[in-house]
């Protein structure tokens, strides 16, 4: 089976002329894709032969609301998928003055093994498809009818493990006849794969790439992070002055709050020297307790905040959004994971 809404609009054309249909064909089926029908016979504007065909070689991606729970104290709508082979995945839609905001998965778990996230906890069970994570911003916004102006890829699984796809993605949600989010509108967040850092700058989105920091010297970050193990700070950080060298795009740096792992006056007095001469934002993060995990979140926030911006970096608290909710971090799947395993 064809999977038809992963393709690219060459594929498609091309798809199109081996049917031996016009080319507009593939313009109008790439837009209902993109508007989220469920089924090819909502495609009216095609005839019954031709929709007969597609229904025969194409395979139509709808995912299923398991669960979808709305907060009552900020009004974030957390999603949980079951996609076509049973797997779950997670969307959260927060709703910020400058727009709604969808915060999308890239894989169904994560390879990483952060010490600090649940989604990491199962390990890694497969790669979303170019289709599964388009599909979560296409029926978030038919769900819940309200329109998306803002994309964060901080979901369940880490982005540029997935990188041909994620690209894909990229360029399908920006198209102008499908979803046309501009790439300003979209944050990348990376656990910091460096390879990986390296080929996106060359490609000079407009993207704000995030990098999970989480700590700025090497024997913590390895503690938080395995992935910091193989290529540690000072190989990062190369990455990441490289990737503002190529595309101008200011990076911002996320940093989770650990009690008493990271975040010294010391550490503080550190990040800020790696960050020295690089336009920089850091996002601080107050941790989400993992139930599974001893870390704590720090008591420290404010201090640490104060102390980087005495060193003049630009720094903000990550505001919690859904925190009635369970609406971070991978744990909505892992407590539905949980609960079937009983
Ligand atoms: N794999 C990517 C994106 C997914 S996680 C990455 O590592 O960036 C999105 C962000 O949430 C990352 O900064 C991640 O480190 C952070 N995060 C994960 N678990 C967390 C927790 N329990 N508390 C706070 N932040 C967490």
């Amino acid at each position: 089976m064809t999977d038809i809404k992963s393709m690219s609009r060459e594929e498609l054309a091309a798809f199109f002329r081996q049917l031996g249909e016009p080319a507009f064909r593939s313009k109008q089926v790439f837009q209902w894709l993109h508007r989220g029908v469920e089924s090819f016979d909502e495609m009216t504007n095609l005839s019954k032969a031709l929709r007969e065909k597609l229904k025969a070689e194409c395979l139509l991606t709808v995912p299923k609301v398991a669960r979808k729970q709305v907060s009552r104290l900020d009004g974030t709508i957390k999603y949980l998928w079951q996609l076509g082979d049973g797997n779950c995945i997670e969307s959260v839609l927060m709703r910020y003055k400058h727009g709604n905001t969808i915060c999308v998965s890239s894989e169904v778990g994560c390879l990483m093994g952060c010490a600090f996230c649940a989604s990491t906890l199962g390990g890694l069970v497969r790669r979303l498809t170019p289709a599964e994570i388009l599909d979560q911003v296409i029926f978030v916004q038919k769900d819940s009818g309200l329109p998306i102006s803002n994309i964060v890829m901080m979901g369940i699984g880490e982005p540029l493990d997935n990188f041909d796809n994620v690209l894909r993605f990229l360029q399908l949600v920006n198209d102008p006849d499908g979803l046309n989010i501009g790439m300003r509108h979209i944050s990348l967040s990376t656990c910091g794969l460096v390879d990986k850092i390296d080929r996106l700058a060359e490609l000079d989105l407009q993207l704000t790439l995030s990098v999970s920091l989480h700590a700025p010297d090497d024997a913590t970050r390895s503690r938080l992070m395995p992935v910091n193990r193989a290529v540690g700070v000072e190989r990062l950080m190369q990455s990441c002055r490289g990737y503002f060298e190529k595309t101008g795009r200011r990076i911002s740096y996320e940093y989770a709050m650990v009690d008493g792992m990271n975040d010294s006056d010391e550490q503080a007095d550190l990040l800020a020297s790696l960050l020295k001469g690089q336009p920089a934002h850091v996002n601080l993060i107050p941790l989400n307790n993992v139930e599974e995990s001893p870390l704590k979140p720090s008591r420290r926030v404010k201090q640490f905040q104060k102390r980087l911006e005495q060193h003049g970096v630009t720094c903000t608290v990550r505001r919690k959004l859904g925190s009635d909710i369970d609406a971070s971090c991978g744990q909505l799947r892992r407590k539905a994971m949980n609960h079937s395993a009983r």
